[in-house]
């Protein structure tokens, strides 16, 4: 009998260097075997060095490219990275809604080289209208400062933080510690039951599209019917392997590797 691979969709902005954003989410569900799909929210001129520049599509083509998959295909989990807009944020907030299938959220709003990937007047629909939807909304601790005001100093803030982002509706949120000093460690919270994940640093630079890959590896999981805390144990694995892989390419940060 044919197999039907789970399928996975991104909605984010495309990384012309092919190391983060929507080609690291693709390359990330090809290896993890699920049929990825993506809708393309902003297109950014980046290589190694950072963002040059970078272009929002309309979102009537946002929403036109989510029905054609939605619609049709079916989706069992959803990503969503870079959204650039508060135009783009409500509109993808709006699809999500009524979608059935869990949904990662990823609310990337800077790059590794403090370019800008979010208008700062999203800030807001991210935090009333997107993340309501999230089964998993993923932030790192400056993403965290950014949406709550909660400033991590240590392992004993990170607590706090969870319940922060938690107020503004996700059913789980994932805090990552990696920009910690020491020992970084990461937390997943749903309110009740608390997973932290504590990973081996890698002396490697060549990190550029980790928060992308992540993201992607826990909706890839959870389409693989994992619950969240073990689709979160999986993706980590994922990713820590990718880092440990990562390679140098162009004068600046290469990318994770997705080809072992
Ligand atoms: N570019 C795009 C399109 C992204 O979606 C992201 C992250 O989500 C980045 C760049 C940032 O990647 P990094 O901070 O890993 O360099």
């Amino acid at each position: 009998m044919v197999q039907i691979p789970a399928r996975v969709l991104t909605i984010a902005g495309s990384d012309s260097g092919g190391g983060a954003g929507i080609q690291a989410d693709l390359k990330t569900m090809l290896a993890l075997g699920v049929h990825g799909m993506s809708v393309v929210a902003a297109v950014t001129a980046q290589n190694s060095l950072g963002v040059q520049g970078y272009w929002e599509l309309p979102a009537e083509a946002v929403a036109a490219q989510f029905r054609s998959v939605v619609d049709d295909i079916g989706v069992q989990a959803v990503k969503t990275g870079m959204l650039a807009s508060p135009v783009l944020v409500e509109t993808v907030a709006g699809l999500l809604a009524p979608l059935r299938a869990p949904v990662v959220v990823d609310p990337v709003s800077v790059s590794k080289h403090g370019d800008p990937l979010l208008a700062e007047e999203a800030l807001d629909a991210v935090r009333t209208k997107l993340l309501p939807t999230a089964t998993v909304v993923t932030p790192n601790l400056f993403e965290v400062r950014q949406l709550t005001g909660v400033e991590v100093r240590g392992p004993q803030d990170m607590r706090a933080a969870a319940e922060a982002v938690l107020a503004y509706g996700p059913s789980w949120v994932l805090v990552k510690g990696g920009h910690l000093e020491g020992e970084a460690a990461d937390l997943l919270f749903d309110g009740t039951r608390e997973h932290w994940f504590r990973s081996e640093r890698y002396d490697n630079r060549h990190t550029h599209g980790t928060g992308c890959t992540l993201a992607s590896a826990i909706a890839s999981h959870l389409a693989l019917g994992r619950d969240v805390p073990r689709a979160v144990a999986a993706a980590k694995d994922y990713v820590t392997g990718a880092i440990r892989q990562g390679f140098p390419l162009g004068a600046g940060i290469g990318p994770v590797d997705h080809g072992w």
